[in-house]
């Protein structure tokens, strides 16, 4: 808060009512992506939080957490672990179902993805219910990982409780949801 990057980062994120179905707001961070600088500093803000926090696995969550993921992960010196939906990954998976926003899903992660004791973030476009945050932790302390924290562009501050216990970081609050 205070920084002048997050008023820009707020500023580039539109809002689509009724997408994909009606009473949605939907949060669509693609004219983001479109605007270098503003992108850039999306990165270099969760960047500078994790370079120094000894973390090997940056874990994106498909689709939206893959446009942010890789930069992090490349820029910390991490590896990148796509969290996907359902039969999507071609190798052996853990599998976690989780109810969201508009409908029920399921979460996969290659099982030699991650080894034990690794340090983990998980990394998302937004934050709803918490629900698919939630299984992604579920899935990286499975196979034994310490997720350290989750990381979203936009979310509000009071899902915390549905994520056990990890912390969450948002860069800012949707403007209307
Ligand atoms: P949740 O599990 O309820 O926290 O929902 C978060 C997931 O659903 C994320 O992967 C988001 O990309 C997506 N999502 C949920 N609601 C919205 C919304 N209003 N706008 C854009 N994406 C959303």
């Amino acid at each position: 808060k205070g920084d002048p990057r997050l008023q820009a980062i707020s500023e580039a994120i539109r809002v689509i009512p009724n997408f994909p179905k009606p009473g949605i707001m939907f949060q669509d961070i693609t004219p983001l992506l479109l605007k270098h600088k503003v992108f850039k500093d999306t990165v270099d803000i969760f960047v500078d939080r994790y370079k120094d926090m000894g973390i090997s696995v940056v874990a994106g969550i498909e689709a939206r957490g893959f446009m942010f993921g890789p930069s992090i992960a490349l820029a910390i010196g991490a590896k990148f672990v796509p969290l996907r939906k359902r039969g999507k990954l071609p190798g052996k998976v853990i599998c976690e179902d989780y109810e969201l926003e508009y409908g029920k899903d399921c979460l996969e992660m290659h099982v030699d993805a991650v080894q034990q004791g690794e340090k983990a973030v998980v990394i998302d476009d937004l934050v709803a219910t918490g629900g698919t945050l939630s299984a992604a932790i579920k899935l990286l302390e499975c196979m034994g990982a310490e997720v350290v924290e989750c990381a979203c562009v936009i979310g509000l501050p009071h899902v915390k409780s549905r994520l056990n216990g990890r912390p969450l970081y948002i860069l800012v609050e949707p403007s209307e949801l």
